[in-house]
């Protein structure tokens, strides 16, 4: 058994040390690129999500590198990720790449279902190795957020433009081929002290803005055109509403870890969304609301052309921007979607906000 994956951003690192921990054979599709997107529009149906598309371009690359089994992520409410696995399944099944499907449906929804799943996945382990490394890929991903933030951070104030990232793709691979708990420790400590040793202004007037919306386009760099890097160039510092160890703390490993601070998005969204409507909507709606109350000088929603969720949380996004005074974009991005186009609205919408900040400060004088 030779297991894949599709790509979501930093996740292949966790899955992979996961896998690994166990000895279990996996091959991780090449990084989602122009070719992965190609395959993915080619075969899949016009009207599905992007995010499926892509998943399908990286398992038809995967089939191609020896991978004979796929390992998916299930899904239940009201929008279409539920269908995905079965969806790829029979594509993939037509195009005549025979594939075993190992579809993990959320555990607080089907836990019997969920261990059955598992069990056939990590064959002759035993459970106390499968939690062990379920603890260590899950360090992992700690390790990959603790990083992503002081990138954050520091993308908007460095003085030569791409240092930070130089050293943050070094960082996930020396992340990435850690295999203890020491080397990974190791691999985190000198990735932040090499980033703090970063040159940076101090004397710039920073832009905090709220990156909200559906998980693959906040996750998947090539979905979003780097947007965070574009950002960051316009000195902006972005924070997410999320993050890839809360939401495998959240989803996959019921609130396990106490550590991780969950914004209580459910309460926020409460007074303009009362009800799940899958996806991501909610948090869209609750952490706008949240980072408006933290200050933060404006948010930017992305999705997929199409998300159902988002296109409910959009509807909702002006009562927020109007009671919370607060400059939303809402960026939907599809196969035609380009950087060009990308980078000339987020020019417009910051330049729209320091102007805003000038005028509130030429007042306030
Ligand atoms: S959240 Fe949006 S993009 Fe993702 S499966 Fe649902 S509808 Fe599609």
């Amino acid at each position: 058994m030779i297991l894949t994956f599709p790509h979501m951003g930093n996740m292949y690192i966790v899955v992979k040390g996961l896998l690994e921990y166990l000895d279990l054979d996996v091959v991780i599709p090449p990084f989602s690129s122009q070719k992965t997107l190609n395959l993915g529009v080619k075969y899949a149906p016009e009207f599905a999500c992007l995010p499926l598309k892509i998943n399908l371009g990286n398992l038809i690359e995967a089939r191609q590198l020896g991978a004979d089994t796929i390992i998916m992520a299930g899904g239940v409410g009201p929008c279409r990720f539920g269908l995905y696995a079965q969806v790829e399944k029979e594509i993939l099944h037509e195009l005549g790449y025979e594939y075993d499907t190992l579809v993990l449906e959320p555990p607080d929804k089907h836990l019997g279902q969920f261990i059955m799943r598992l069990k056939k996945i990590i064959g002759t382990n035993s459970w106390r190795k499968v939690i062990e490394a379920i603890k260590f890929s899950y360090q992992k991903a700690c390790a990959i957020d603790l990083v992503e933030r002081k990138v954050q951070y520091l993308r908007p104030r460095e003085k030569r433009i791409g240092t930070v990232d130089i050293i943050y793709k070094h960082v996930l691979n020396t992340i990435d081929n850690a295999q203890s708990y020491i080397s990974l420790q190791e691999a985190t400590g000198l990735g932040l002290l090499k980033l703090e040793q970063v040159p940076v202004n101090d004397d710039l007037r920073i832009i905090k803005i709220g990156l909200i919306g559906e998980i693959y386009t906040l996750l998947e760099p090539f979905v979003n055109l780097e947007i965070e890097k574009e950002l960051g160039k316009l000195g902006v510092e972005v924070t997410r509403s999320l993050y890839l160890s809360e939401w495998i703390n959240s989803h996959l490993l019921m609130n396990y870890s106490k550590r991780e601070k969950v914004k209580p998005f459910v309460q926020l969204a409460k007074p303009y969304l009362n009800y799940f409507v899958g996806g991501h909507g909610r948090e869209t709606i609750g952490y706008a609301v949240g980072f408006s109350q933290e200050g933060f000088h404006g948010l930017i929603q992305i999705a997929p052309l199409t998300c159902m969720p988002e296109i409910v949380a959009h509807s909702i996004l002006p009562k927020v921007r109007e009671e919370c005074n607060i400059p939303i974009l809402t960026i939907y991005v599809d196969e035609q979607s380009g950087k060009a186009g990308l980078v000339t609205r987020l020019e417009a919408f910051i330049d729209l906000i320091r102007r805003q900040l000038e005028n509130q400060r030429r007042i306030a004088k």
